[in-house]
C-alpha cells in the first residue's frame, strides 16, 4: 500500500478532469483505493426515491471519490500548489513545510 501524502482536512487543487483548477478541502481519504473525497469536487447526481407517499424524491448532489494522484496539496498560507518538504526541527521533531513560502502546513 502506498503511503498517501494527502490527509483529511488538507486543502487540495484538482489537476485534471472536469473540476481542473478547483480547490477544496479533503473530506475523506481512502488509502486502500488511493482515492480521496474532496468537498464540492467531482459532484455526481444521485436520484433519490420518494420515501413516503406525496414525497417527490429528487436529485441529490454528492461528492464521488477521485484518485489522489489527480489532486495536489495547496498551501493554505500562500495559496499555491505545493509538495510539502520535511523539515527537521532543532528538538528532533519533523514538520511539513511549504516549499514556496516556508510555512508549516
Ligand atoms: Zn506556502
Amino acid at each position: 500500500m502506498n503511503k498517501m501524502s494527502i490527509k483529511k482536512d488538507d486543502l487540495v487543487v484538482v489537476l485534471s478532469g472536469k473540476d481542473k483548477g478547483k480547490q477544496g478541502k479533503v473530506l475523506e481519504v481512502m488509502p486502500k483505493d488511493g482515492k480521496v473525497i474532496v468537498e464540492k469536487i467531482n459532484m455526481v447526481s444521485r436520484h433519490t426515491k420518494p420515501r413516503k407517499q406525496g414525497d417527490q424524491g429528487g436529485i441529490l448532489q454528492k461528492e464521488a471519490p477521485l484518485y489522489a494522484c489527480k489532486v495536489q496539496r495547496v498551501c493554505p498560507k500562500c495559496n499555491k500548489p505545493t509538495r510539502p518538504a520535511h523539515k527537521l526541527l532543532a528538538d528532533g521533531k519533523k514538520v511539513r513545510v511549504c516549499k514556496k513560502c516556508g510555512a508549516e502546513i
